[in-house]
């Protein structure tokens, strides 16, 4: 069997050059602590790569979870609380909302996005009528039914906490994802579709949501000559260093995204023999093709892991979809909302795969991995 002599990753960082620019600048100023002239660049960059109708204003951190502990706090989530939040998604989208001591209550996923299921939602805002927020990732790259779940948000008063990590650079009828929630986040951890080495960035329309937020990010010092505080802060904010990177990136976004769609085509033709479908989209939006996945269908007798341990053997990096967070141990005290008796997130997660989607990955490699994914059927 064929094995490859250099290993085909899931999704690693690719450079460009300009990252090195920017961070050299950094250097050459001795500019190395964190804040300053990359930080506010990489903002104002960001905020003009997101802008639509409304300005978009974002504060740089230190990771996209940071990012969505301040969106939790800037939503007001308070001990004791409920959030509801998406089931099949990674942990970092639900873990702060146990950091302020709230719980978790997790919503099923629908077929058509792999993502939160606005009749689950509506069904959820029956049973806990006081809930006020909603923390919402979207999947793989693939916009989330943004329409129907903000309807039934509005309809409840919920705020919307937008996990745009996977999701940058993907739209929704035209509207950039990380800025349809009050508080929106996106990662620039190593595998995503760019990365600044590990960073984050909050987006919000509201300056003083921002401020608040960049208060928190920074030791909640008070204005006064000495160090005061009235409440309790973190260190959360992005170095100089970091941010040149995520900027001489942000260059290369589209380029990426473009990679990563071609990438998804080429699996979805490749595979269309056989009894699988990638991971789907709605048609109102444009996916950033972050990881291409693919579901095996119902009664075959192929399993995820046999894919996987065959992909493996021949080198080749590819991962089981997220596990739902309601089968999570730690979460095994959390209630869980789906519309019928079976969960559809359990179900993607019992079929479905994570295939190599690193964009450096040669079309000849793509071909070879298409035919090693054929013999397992
Ligand atoms: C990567 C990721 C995060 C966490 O971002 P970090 O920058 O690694 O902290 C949060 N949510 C989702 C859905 C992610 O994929």
């Amino acid at each position: 069997m064929m094995r490859f002599t250099k290993r085909i990753p899931l999704s690693t960082p690719t450079m460009h050059g300009e990252e090195m620019q920017f961070v050299q600048e950094a250097f050459d100023k001795n500019w190395i602590a964190p804040l300053g002239f990359n930080c506010d660049g990489f903002e104002k960059e960001m905020s003009e790569y997101l802008a639509g109708d409304k300005e978009q204003h974002c504060l740089a951190l230190c990771s996209g979870t940071a990012a969505i502990h301040l969106a939790i706090k800037l939503a007001g989530v308070k001990q004791g609380d409920t959030v509801f939040c998406s089931d099949t998604t990674f942990a970092a989208t639900v873990n702060p909302v146990s950091y302020e001591g709230a719980k978790q209550v997790f919503i099923d996923s629908e077929y058509e996005t792999w993502n939160m299921d606005p009749v689950a939602l509506e069904k959820a805002f029956q049973k806990y009528p006081d809930t006020k927020v909603v923390a919402l990732a979207h999947l793989y790259g693939s916009p989330a039914k943004m329409d129907e779940i903000l309807a039934v948000c509005e309809k409840h008063g919920a705020i919307v906490v937008e996990d745009a990590a996977e999701a940058l650079s993907a739209t929704y009828k035209g509207r950039q994802c990380g800025t349809f929630g009050k508080y929106n986040i996106v990662s620039f951890n190593g595998n995503k579709i760019i990365t600044s080495s590990g960073g984050g960035m909050l987006i919000t329309e509201e300056k003083a949501a921002r401020d608040k937020a960049l208060f928190w990010a920074t030791q909640a010092r008070e204005q006064a000559p000495h160090y005061q505080h009235e409440e309790i802060g973190y260190n959360y904010r992005m170095s100089n260093v970091v941010a040149g990177i995520g900027r001489g990136q942000l260059l290369h976004l589209d380029e990426h995204r473009a990679a990563k769609e071609k990438i998804y085509k080429r699996y979805k033709d490749g595979l269309k023999d056989l009894p699988v479908t990638m991971n789907p989209f709605a048609a109102e939006s444009t996916p950033n093709f972050w990881l291409s996945c693919m579901l095996i269908d119902e009664g075959v007798d192929v399993s995820p892991m046999d894919v996987i341990k065959r992909l493996e053997e021949a080198n080749v990096e590819a991962r089981p979809i997220w596990k739902p967070m309601h089968m999570q141990p730690v979460f095994k005290d959390n209630d869980f909302i789906s519309v019928g008796d079976k969960s559809v997130g359990e179900d993607i997660f019992n079929r479905g795969l994570c295939l190599p989607s690193d964009i450096k990955m040669t079309a000849e490699e793509q071909n070879a991995v298409i035919e090693i994914i054929k013999s397992c059927f």
